[in-house]
């Protein structure tokens, strides 16, 4: 039970990575803060069913992470619930998948919020309470598209670039603190974000699905084979352990060799 009376928050947790995440955290004894959007009672049944199964306390707060009013006010509410943040996960992000030139703008704009600036005004509002108990553990997804670039993304490349540049950044103030920065860069991992784009990148590049799935998003993985959420999330919690207290300002690839090519 390394998180036994601590307190994570990870966005973006009703679904996917997230939520992998925020279990694997619970079964280390942590209270926790999720977040994200969905269907309210499915939302409620899995936060009542992770309080059930592993015996901490957790409170959904359905904070925009687009908005930075309503991220500094998922801190301070986790803050006054919990007494503490002690692990924070910036993980929502979204997905648009268009050639250049068409990019809708405001699709960019809220991949930049989403994906990018929705980590820094979480990191803001949670650093001055890990820095006052000298204990955090902060943890971005990135992406393989934070080392490589794919085409038809060029918000999320953009955003996933930045979010490494953030990581290492906090990082370096933090690092006499007590609180490791790191980010975790997957490949392609089967999820709904996945799936979703399936359908605009047949459209983008005329090609069946099954073609989508060897083709494209597999192409570039070496292993053919999807990563597992809870294999990331056995990673996240690593990151977590007194075993990882040197370890920051890096980003870890679990990509199955995508980016060692
Ligand atoms: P997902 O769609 O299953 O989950 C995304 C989560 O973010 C959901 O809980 C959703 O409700 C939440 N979310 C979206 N917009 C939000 C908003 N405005 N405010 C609050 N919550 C919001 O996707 P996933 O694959 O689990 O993705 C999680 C993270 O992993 C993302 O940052 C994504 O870029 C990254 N990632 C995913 C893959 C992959 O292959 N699935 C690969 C690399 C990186």
């Amino acid at each position: 039970m390394s998180l036994a009376a601590k307190t994570a928050v990870v966005t973006g947790s009703t679904s996917g990575i997230g939520l992998a995440i925020a279990r694997a955290f619970a079964k280390e004894g942590a209270n926790l803060v999720i977040n994200g959007f969905g269907d309210p009672a499915a939302i409620e049944a899995e936060r009542a069913g992770i309080e059930k199964e592993f015996g901490v306390k957790v409170i959904y707060d359905a904070a925009d992470m687009s908005k930075p009013a309503e991220i500094a006010a998922l801190i301070a509410n986790a803050e006054k619930t919990f007494g503490s943040v002690d692990v924070l996960v910036n993980n929502a992000g979204i997905q648009f998948v268009s050639p250049v030139e068409d990019f809708p703008l405001d699709k960019w704009d809220q991949i930049i919020a989403i994906n990018l600036s929705s980590a820094f005004h979480a990191i803001r509002a949670a650093v001055p309470g890990m820095k006052a108990r000298k204990w955090g553990r902060i943890i971005n997804t990135a992406s393989a598209h934070s080392l490589v670039a794919s085409p038809f993304k060029s918000a999320y490349v953009s955003a996933k670039h930045g979010i490494a540049g953030l990581t290492k950044t906090v990082a370096l103030e933090l690092a006499t603190f007590g609180i490791t920065v790191n980010c975790i860069s997957p490949g392609y991992v089967w999820t709904p974000l996945v799936e979703k784009q399936i359908p605009d990148t047949m459209k983008a590049r005329n090609l069946t699905k099954e073609q989508v799935m060897r083709d494209v998003l597999l192409a570039a993985q070496p292993t053919k084979e999807f990563v597992t959420v809870d294999e990331l999330a056995a990673l996240a919690v690593f990151l977590t352990t007194d075993s990882a207290r040197q370890i920051t300002g890096t980003n870890i690839s679990m990509d199955g060799g995508w980016t060692a090519a």
